[in-house]
């Protein structure tokens, strides 16, 4: 069975400053180094890696071909990544020697997803698939309308957090996942904690805490630790997480395993530099001692 992701790709360009700049400062910076980036493909990767098949549903700009080369070379089914006449999505990420950053995003190609090149796209999937989006790129209420229509499960990372992206998509979801803070967010939005949700399952990550698990038909609630260890950088954590929580579904694994699988994953991705080029593979996650 395959895992649509209907997701982001961004370069992220990180420029080492020696401060960040102030109103109308004009700054050299000493060094420039392009990431892939983006939640979508940080989860198409991770997915990936963990043994799925992975069809990214996505755009970039004439500028984004090297994007799409690296989401192939992790493993990522790019067929579906259509280039469009628009910027690639990026971000200028700039970083002082303190670590505090300051960046500046833009969407670019992935707000220019239309929703009939969705539909196209969708019209090959169906019951077993699953279907993911987070709140990056445009088209995902169709989408979502859409994967429940064709019998997908549907899930939905619903990050950067936006109440009103969450509410559009809601009816049609089986998975939700979010973080402590946004859980937080959608709480004062709707006055619904997270097993009153008409979700059947939702997650709550709580970064060094773990997270925890909600069934909300069967009304069960399980939490699972994180694992215990040195974070230098936990960019990417969360986005690793989603993908293998995702990739332990479409692979058949019950929940608790598929959960646990992901909390290994995200470990070990707080523990280094990076994000998407950096995510672990299933074998190193299941051989990894913490
Ligand atoms: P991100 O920082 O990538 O945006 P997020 O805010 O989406 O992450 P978090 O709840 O911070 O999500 O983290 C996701 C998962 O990553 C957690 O459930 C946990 O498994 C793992 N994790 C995050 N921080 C740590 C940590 N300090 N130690 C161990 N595991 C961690």
């Amino acid at each position: 069975m395959a895992i649509w992701n209907l997701g982001s790709i961004n370069a992220d360009m990180v420029y080492a400053v020696p401060h960040l700049p102030g109103p109308g400062e004009t700054l050299a910076a000493s060094g420039m180094e392009r990431f892939l980036g983006g939640k979508g493909a940080n989860m198409s990767v991770a997915a990936a890696r963990a043994g799925s098949h992975v069809r990214h549903i996505g755009a970039v700009g004439p500028d984004g071909r090297w994007a799409i080369d690296r989401l192939t070379e992790y493993g990522v089914d790019t067929r579906h990544i259509a280039t469009l006449e628009a910027p690639t999505g990026h971000a200028i990420i700039a970083v002082e020697p303190g670590g505090e950053n300051l960046i500046v995003l833009l969407p670019g190609a992935n707000r220019a997803i239309s929703p009939e090149r969705v539909a196209n796209v969708l019209a090959d999937a169906g019951p077993g698939d699953l279907l993911v989006m987070q709140n990056e790129t445009s088209a995902q209420v169709e989408a979502a309308r859409l994967g429940r229509e064709r019998g997908l499960t549907v899930c939905y990372a619903a990050a950067p957090f936006d109440a009103q992206a969450v509410r559009d998509v809601l009816p049609w979801l089986d998975f939700l996942i979010l973080n402590a803070v946004e859980a937080e967010q959608l709480q004062q939005a709707t006055g619904l904690l997270p097993d009153q949700l008409p979700v059947q399952h939702v997650i709550v990550t709580l970064g060094s805490k773990g997270a925890r698990y909600f069934d909300t038909k069967q009304g069960k609630m399980a939490e699972y630790p994180a694992h215990k260890v040195k974070a230098v950088d936990t960019t990417g954590a969360g986005d690793t997480f989603t993908g293998y929580v995702l990739s332990g579904m479409d692979r058949g694994l019950p929940m608790p395993q598929a959960i646990t699988q992901a909390m290994r994953a995200a470990a070990l991705m707080v523990m280094r530099h990076g994000t998407a080029d950096v995510i672990p593979d299933l074998k190193e996650v299941l051989g990894a001692r913490f």
